[in-house]
This record gives C-alpha cells, sequence and structure tokens, in this order.
C-alpha cells in the first residue's frame, strides 16, 4: 500500500497540531491555545481578537 496511516509520533512532526484541522504547519500555540495559523485566524475572530493593522 503505498498510504500508510501516520504514525503516532511522541516527537517531531506530529507533536503540535492544530485542534481544530489536525495539521501540523505554521503552528501557533500562543495563549494556550494550539491552532494552525489559518484556525488561528478564524478562533481569534470569534474570541475577539483584536486584528492591528488594515482593519480599524
Ligand atoms: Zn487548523
Amino acid at each position: 500500500m503505498k498510504f500508510n496511516k501516520a504514525k503516532d509520533r511522541p516527537h517531531g512532526l506530529g507533536k503540535n497540531r492544530c485542534v481544530r484541522c489536525n495539521r501540523h504547519e505554521a503552528h501557533i500555540k500562543i495563549h494556550g491555545l494550539n491552532y494552525c495559523r489559518e484556525c488561528f485566524k478564524e478562533v481569534s475572530k470569534e474570541m475577539g481578537f483584536k486584528k492591528y493593522g488594515k482593519e480599524v
């Protein structure tokens, strides 16, 4: 089989996963959250984080 299930690794790539979409790249663990940048963008909006810069 070419596509095996990803191993459960205690370290490495699978260590920090987004709790929302389960991807491991661009991981943000600020304020005790564990999100990727995409989910953080959405979640932060919901949680009322202010986006500094473009929007007022
Ligand atoms: Zn995510």
